[in-house]
């Protein structure tokens, strides 16, 4: 408990400078012991690449491992890489659509909004409806990329700075978006 709340702490720059490889560090020793809370900030820390190189594959690791402890924001978020299935995760959206229930279930907010979205992919994957290109938008207040919530799981989003219609959770995602999520080409559309 300790550890993670030292973990926060050094996410945060609460009474200490921030810095992300310490961060890591505490998290990683409190999530080694079974800290739920710990594990969905690990998670999140790899997912948007804060301290280590991003890696979506290392956020779903201990995801699971909070999801599997009751977490709702990891249940949250590890359905949004299953919905998402990229970086190397397979889509997997009925499994997706079990976690946010299961996070929805503990008034988890997101997930709620979240889970009409995910039935509608589910339905279009099986052919009861058309196909639908389009993500879960979880919030408005979500990274454009990885979808991952900024606030609520302690990660500043920052707007894309020339059309200010997009947020990303860090350079990782807002890289990955220009380069290979299209947003090249509709960026300047979406400047004002
Ligand atoms: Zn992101
Ligand atoms: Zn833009």
């Amino acid at each position: 408990m300790a550890q993670s709340n030292t973990g926060v702490m050094h996410r945060d720059g609460q009474g200490v400078p921030q810095n992300f490889k310490e961060a890591l560090r505490w998290f990683t020793k409190a999530a080694e012991q079974g800290h739920a809370g710990a594990q969905s900030n690990l998670g999140v820390m790899h997912q948007v690449g804060q301290g280590v190189p991003q890696n979506f594959k290392e956020a779903l690791r201990w995801y699971t491992k909070a999801a599997e402890q009751g977490n709702a924001d990891a249940q949250s978020n590890l359905g949004l890489l299953y919905a998402n299935g990229e970086g190397g995760i397979k889509q997997d959206l009925t499994r997706a659509l079990k976690l946010f229930r299961l996070a929805a279930a503990q008034g988890h907010e997101p997930a709620k909004a979240a889970m009409p979205q995910v039935e509608a992919m589910l339905k279009a994957s099986l052919g009861v409806t058309p196909p639908a290109k389009q993500r879960p938008a979880l919030a408005p207040d979500a990274c454009a990329n990885c979808g991952i919530l900024g606030e609520s799981v302690g990660v500043k989003l920052n707007s894309c700075s020339r059309c200010k219609a997009v947020k990303y959770c860090g350079k990782a995602c807002q890289l990955k978006h220009w380069k290979e999520g299209g947003h090249k080409k509709i960026c300047l559309t979406l400047t004002p």
